[in-house]
């Protein structure tokens, strides 16, 4: 059994990390201020001994009286619209929660790992995107809070792995999806589920050539499992490089859902990278890890949770 601190561990992937550490029989503390997390995620963890939850800031001093193993710092708002709304706490929770976090890893002598993104690569202009690929970021335009928020906790994380020897651990996270994102995130996984689920019309910004690559939730969470328990202080780039465009895409969700929804188009948010697929060769080499989760299949599992939840009405 390991004693895990999970920042963020109330939000879509930080809530499905700590289901998997529990279901292994670790210790998890879960932290989180609740800005963008939900404790309806972690309802059904709250009862387990192993379990706890603390409302918490995590850009505050962190004070715990157990010792710590892991950290894993999630917290973040995570989906473009989420930091177009918060950019102040973006950038916070990316700087000073990362130093805080960082600080209690030291204190404890505890390993830490990151969830970067691939943000830090921008609009890139080499692809797939390989973890020695730079970026290509504008770090004053709106998804700048963002990017830069995570290119810096990248900085501080290898600064505190070279000065105070941490054991530190950097995942970049692709588009990732599955149950529990927030219908109104604003991502195109849910924003299209749910316009498909109930007659909307699907909104395609711009004129939906841009691509991405989309992994299901349980393969990221192995992955990191596995980040979590190797030696590999460099990024490692985590995502599924089945690479579709935004109109495959809508008409994939239309025909999983069966739904008669028309398609609009509309404008493309500044800064919207155009491509995005991961060159996953070093997650291959290094952990023995690949998603094994058809993006058919996952949707499925997807559409499934969302129209229950949906027909619930509980979904924000
Ligand atoms: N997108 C879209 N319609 C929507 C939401 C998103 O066409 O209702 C597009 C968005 O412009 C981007 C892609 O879908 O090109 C993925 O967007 P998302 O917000 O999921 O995340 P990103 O990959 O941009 O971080």
């Amino acid at each position: 059994m390991k004693r895990f601190l999970v920042t963020g561990g109330s939000g879509f992937i930080g809530s499905h990390l700590c289901e998997k550490l529990i279901s292994e029989n670790h210790r998890v503390i879960c932290i989180d201020n609740l800005i963008t997390g939900n404790l309806r995620n972690i309802s059904h963890l709250r009862d387990n001994s192993n379990f706890t939850f603390l409302r918490q800031d995590v850009t505050e001093y962190i004070d715990l009286d157990e010792d710590i193993d892991c950290i894993l710092h999630f917290a973040s708002p995570a989906s473009p619209i989420d930091y177009l709304e918060l950019p102040i706490q973006t950038l916070k929770v990316g700087s000073l929660g990362t130093h805080k976090a960082l600080g209690l890893a030291k204190a404890k002598g505890s390993s830490f790992l990151l969830a970067s993104s691939s943000e830090v690569y921008g609009d890139p202009l080499v692809h797939p995107q390989r973890e020695d690929y730079w970026g290509n970021v504008n770090p004053i335009g709106p998804r700048g809070v963002y990017d830069e928020a995570k290119r810096f906790s990248e900085a501080l994380t290898m600064a505190y792995h070279r000065v105070h020897g941490i054991k530190t651990r950097i995942v970049r996270i692709f588009n990732t999806f599955g149950p529990r994102m927030r219908k109104n995130d604003g991502r195109v996984v849910p924003a299209f589920i749910s316009q498909a689920l109930s007659g909307e019309p699907l909104t395609i910004f711009g004129d939906g050539s841009q691509t991405r690559s989309f992994c299901y939730i349980t393969d990221l969470v192995e992955g990191i499992v596995k980040l979590t328990n190797s030696e590999i202080c460099e990024p490692v780039n985590l995502g599924n490089p089945n690479e579709i465009s935004i109109t495959d895409f809508a008409r994939l969700i239309l025909s999983l859902t069966g739904s008669k929804s028309e398609i609009i188009f509309k404008p493309l948010p500044v800064d919207d990278p155009k491509v995005r697929k991961p060159d996953i060769s070093r997650a291959k080499q290094e952990l023995g890890w690949e998603p094994s989760v058809e993006l058919e299949e996952g949707l499925k599992k997807t559409i499934e949770w969302f129209s229950q939840d949906l027909g619930l009405g509980t979904s924000d």
